[in-house]
């Protein structure tokens, strides 16, 4: 390489595709729905990545200087870097055309599954909420050059007056991702692929640079993750290899490498002896690094990509003065990409202004950003103003009534470890049974029915003001009363009332919980075109009054079955929100666990003897860092013990659990002292049953018998065999049935043959059982 250029002083590791309006999602699902072609796809993405463009330009960052990063996706960026190294999935291989490249349309496939080809798997980016699609590489996958379509962004950037610095993940984060193709032999990793994969990528490289980039981006954020299952000392040659060859390619742009959520630990050492040129560092995540000194450019991952806390610019600047003692060249960027955030607080006119004065989304995190870049250069003094506006507001926030509120603090400070321990399950288990006189094998669902068009359209006229509050109730109140009836005539024996007043899980609780605030346009990609709206949780929590046990006590007026009260934990309410920053999040996890406390202490009064706190996110929030482990799960677990250890013997408490594989926090289930917990096992056929097996778990367990992610419905047969794998591990007694999930995103007749199938099976195990 000769004569390299300058890093930009202040950039972003990438910033949200989706559109202010989701303009990207309603695109693509138009295209899905084949109301639009593929060209006018490629058209509204064009444009979107234009205003992109302009929007970074006019927020501070340069337009020839390579801060601006080229980190567009259609749907997901793992699949991009997958599909660019013609990495596709052997039952999809009918995709790729004559030239070895597929279309937007076989792009698409891969994602979502066509016919009995299952789409890639999904699994969670890192500690975020964002999933990506698990690329699958065996020792036959054919990598090669496969796309050119980063490189025609970059052509077009190029051509619109920018010079954009792409993006990619980097080759060793995509081997760590993936999985071994189907019929891969036993043992086979994709990080063995590693030599066949760093061509392929030296290739793009230099069709990178000869469009115009002089920077590119390769995200390694697997470095930081001790959740990968390869021994660290093969990551960390893999790393060195794989940028020990692509520093010595011919053609390249200076390379950027990216290691956002941690700290880079023993591989910041190992990045720094090989030829990249910058190294991208989270300081919010991750520790001041020590110890090493070096002549790259290390970029200071300083303003939070995570949250969306204005946060504090005077400490920010303090870690690049930190930094610049590694090295000389110190440049300022966010701890990962924006795309966690949504685009733009100005967009909030009903939030109160004094919250908004609090926060940054990702436009204000940019502007934060070009701040930073500027006392870089021009010394502190060049900002003051700002350093004082953010501190004003630090200070604000820090005093604000409902930040701190006493009557919740003194509650906190006073509890005692008896407030986070119910009494022994033998007991329990006898009130419960004296109580309840459920049958063997119990039956339930996780507590969603479907959310039907007409549903949503109520909720929605009322929140427009079109209906009454009381003509709304009234409609669900009616709902209500057909999902009992339905469930009486299946059969099941633990009712629920299907959730059909809430809009969402956590977003329901933020609402009606002090403390929090919801936002109208806050959306983040959550994976393809789906997207979550987090509520802000701002101050200390506290439950201003009941909020679902009317609808409990409702439901349980119309029938002699015990109906389960409804609630959602307090790990999974953080773990969906965007969480205050200024305190433990085990301080703020046990105010919500308090407020939930009293909800459940309303429910148990009012009648309802069966109460779930569902924690689908208790393994999503587990820590990258295997020191950071213990902590979290004895916080995660004590706030869900703090929820519910206030109840009677007599009264039964129910967890849920779901979407990812849960062998590393059985324990910590356990831990939760649940009297019955179901969990998603359907999907995997009952592979999380040897766990809870080895776990030694003595109380109720319902390993869920119907997969809720498809359309499909389970026959008698498929649900007996999994009630057989679960009877031949699990002590019978404990056994509950149950589906793998809500049924909210599921139609109605698919619900009534699926429940009914289940009850079927049920039966037929019942009657083997001779009860
Ligand atoms: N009770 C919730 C429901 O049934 C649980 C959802 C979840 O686990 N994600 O919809
Ligand atoms: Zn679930």
């Amino acid at each position: 390489m000769t004569n390299p250029a300058a890093f930009p002083t202040g950039t972003i590791l990438g910033y949200p595709r989706i559109g202010r309006r989701r303009e990207l999602k309603k695109a693509v699902e138009s295209f899905w729905a084949g109301t639009t072609t593929a060209e006018e796809l490629e058209a509204t993405a064009a444009e979107l990545r234009r205003i992109t463009r302009e929007k970074l330009l006019s927020l501070g960052l340069g337009r020839t200087d390579s801060s601006i990063p080229e980190s567009f996706s259609f749907y997901d960026q793992v699949l991009d870097a997958a599909v660019a190294v013609g990495a596709i999935p052997t039952r999809f291989e009918r995709l790729i055309k004559s030239d070895g490249t597929i279309d937007l349309g076989g792009y698409f496939t891969i994602a979502r599954g066509e016919g009995a080809d299952t789409p890639a798997e999904m699994t969670k980016w890192f500690d975020s909420n964002y999933h990506y699609l698990v690329p699958e590489i065996g020792p036959e996958t054919k990598l090669h050059l496969a796309s050119d379509r980063l490189v025609r962004e970059v052509a077009e950037a190029t051509a619109s007056g920018f010079r954009t610095r792409p993006v990619i993940v980097g080759p060793v984060t995509l081997l760590l991702l993936s999985k071994p193709s189907a019929g891969a032999p036993e043992g086979y990793q994709p990080l063995e692929r590693l030599d066949d994969l760093l061509p392929v990528y030296a290739e793009l490289l230099a069709a990178l640079t000869a469009v115009g980039a002089e920077w590119v981006q390769l995200d390694e954020p697997a470095l930081v993750s001790e959740s990968i299952d390869v021994p660290r000392e093969a990551v960390l040659a893999a790393t060195k290899r794989a940028y020990d060859a692509l520093g010595a390619a011919a053609i390249r742009p200076s390379i950027f490498v990216a290691a956002p959520y941690g700290s880079l630990d023993d591989a910041l050492p190992v990045l720094a002896g090989t030829p990249v040129e910058a190294i991208g560092i989270d300081l919010v995540k991750g520790d001041l690094p020590s110890g090493i000194s070096t002549d790259k450019v290390l970029v200071g991952g300083v303003i939070d990509g995570h949250n969306i806390w204005r946060g504090d610019l005077e400490a920010a600047l303090a870690s690049l003065d930190s930094l610049r003692g590694l090295s000389p060249n110190v440049a300022v960027s966010t701890s990962t990409s924006l795309f966690h955030t949504p685009h733009d607080v100005n967009d909030e006119p009903l939030l109160a202004e004094q919250l908004t004065s609090w926060l940054a989304f990702a436009d204000q995190k940019v502007g934060q950003v070009a701040t930073l870049a500027k006392a870089l250069v021009e010394g502190k003094g060049a900002i003051q103003a700002e350093l004082d506006a953010a501190s004003t507001a630090l200070k604000d926030r820090h005093q604000a009534a409902g930040v701190r509120d006493g009557a919740v603090r003194t509650r906190a400070a006073g509890l005692t470890d008896a407030d986070f321990s119910r009494g022994e399950y033998a007991a329990r288990l006898a009130a419960q049974d004296a109580a309840l006189g459920l049958p063997f094998l119990p039956t339930t669902t996780i507590g969603s029915f479907p959310q039907t068009g007409d549903i949503r359209k109520r909720r929605a006229a009322f929140v427009s003001g079109a209906i009454s509050e009381e003509t709304y109730k009234q409609a669900m109140r009616d709902e209500i009363t057909r999902v009992v009836q339905l469930q009486e005539k299946i059969g099941l024996d633990v009712l629920v009332h299907g959730e059909p007043e809430r809009n969402d899980m956590v977003q329901y609780f933020a609402e009606h919980l002090d403390g929090f605030a919801v936002t109208q346009n806050g959306w983040v990609q959550s994976y393809g075109s789906r997207c979550t709206r987090p509520s802000i949780l701002w101050g200390d929590v506290s439950r201003p009054a009941p909020i679902t046990v009317e609808w409990s006590t409702f439901t349980q007026s119309l029938t002699g079955k015990p109906v389960k009260g409804m609630l959602t934990g307090p790990v999974t309410i953080l773990a969906w929100s965007f969480v205050r920053d200024d305190q433990p999040l085990r301080d703020t996890a046990n105010q919500v666990a308090l407020a939930l406390r009293d909800e459940i202490g309303d429910l148990e009064s009012a009648g309802i003897g069966i109460i779930q706190v569902d924690e689908p996110a208790l393994r999503e929030l587990l820590p990258l860092k295997k020191r950071d482990h213990d902590d979290y799960l004895d916080w995660s677990v004590g706030s869900f013990r703090l929820a519910t250890a206030g109840v009677a013997d007599r009264t039964q408490i129910h967890t849920h659990l779901c979407y990812s594989e849960f062998g590393v926090v059985i324990d910590a289930i356990n831990r939760l002292d649940a009297d019955v917990t179901s969990i998603e096992a359907a999907r995997s056929k009952m592979e999380v049953v040897p766990d809870i097996k080895s776990s030694g778990f003595g109380r109720g367990i319902g390993p869920g018998v119907y997969d809720i992610h498809s359309p499909r419905v389970p026959s008698v047969d498929e649900v007996s065999e999994l009630i057989e794998i679960a009877i031949g591990s699990i002590p019978e007694r404990q056994i509950w049935v149950n589906p793998d999930c809500g049924l909210k995103t599921r139609g109605y007749d698919e619900t009534v043959e699926s429940l009914t199938n289940i009850l079927a099976a049920t039966r037929a195990a019942r009657a083997k059982a001779g009860v």
